[in-house]
């Protein structure tokens, strides 16, 4: 399988201050790899860094094979999307004008192409985003990173805000879409459960270093250390896991 993303021993922050601290991770084609971890872990942090927008303050990141550029537009060319947490939409523009926007000439898939995975967005092709609910929007911020044809996407909380029936439904497509195009997908998610039910691999982050690691089967089983992880307790964590 070849690896989209590798990060080793990256450390980064704000400013000087480190808040995640010598992290390793991969992600290969067609694999779905989830993030997880209590609020204020370091995941976002480590999507941002990742994707070129923070800069790094130790170790390194390879894209595609080669080390990451240290500007997020640069980034972007060499495949990878972002979906921000907050979604990054135009919302006066409609669907199809934001989708076309995102689109670019080496993109090989279409508008259509994409707007297949999400047929709810067919038939709001002329609606302006930001009269959208707030689970299509969540869609279009999908097809919007879709339609760029990136080789890996990273998803930021795409639950936020959203019903958990909406993020049942929304998560199905991630796994179909690293299925069909072996897309690599690396998906922050507060969804624990849900997340694991479509993930291949999982990282359980707490305070700013990963401390658990394995297969989604696996975290699946221990899904009460996980949420103790989510309450903190790093220790629990380390003791029963990895
Ligand atoms: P959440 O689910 O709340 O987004 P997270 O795991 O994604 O949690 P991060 O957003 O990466 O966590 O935050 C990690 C740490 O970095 C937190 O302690 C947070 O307070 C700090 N932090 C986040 N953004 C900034 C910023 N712009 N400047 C300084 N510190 C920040």
């Amino acid at each position: 399988m070849t690896v989209l993303i590798e990060a080793k021993g990256l450390t980064c922050g704000y400013g000087k201050l480190p808040v995640v601290r010598d992290l390793d991770l991969t992600v290969s084609a067609g694999e779905v790899v989830c993030l997880l971890g209590a609020n204020g872990a370091g995941k976002t942090t480590t999507l941002l860094t990742i994707a070129g927008a923070l800069p790094r303050l130790g170790g390194s990141v390879l894209v595609g094979g080669k080390p990451a550029p240290a500007a997020a537009h640069v980034v972007a060319r060499r495949g990878l999307a972002l979906v921000p947490e907050g979604r990054g939409l135009f919302y006066r523009l409609t669907v199809a004008e934001n989708l076309r926007l995102r689109r670019h000439r080496r993109s090989r898939v279409s508008v259509d192409d994409v707007l297949a995975h999400f047929p709810v967005l067919t038939g709001l092709r002329g609606r302006r985003a930001g009269l959208l609910s707030g689970g299509e929007q969540q869609m279009l911020a999908l097809a919007g990173a879709l339609v760029a044809d990136p080789d890996v996407i990273l998803l930021d909380e795409m639950s936020l805000g959203l019903a958990p029936i909406i993020v049942e439904r929304l998560l199905p497509i991630v796994r179909t879409i690293a299925d069909e195009r072996g897309m690599g997908v690396l998906l922050v998610e507060q969804h624990i459960l849900a997340a694991l039910t479509v993930a291949d691999r999982g990282y359980v982050m707490a305070h700013g270093s990963v401390v658990a690691e394995g297969t989604a089967a696996d975290l699946r089983r221990d899904a009460e250390l996980l949420e103790a992880s989510y309450l903190g307790d790093k220790t629990a964590v380390a003791e029963g896991l990895v």
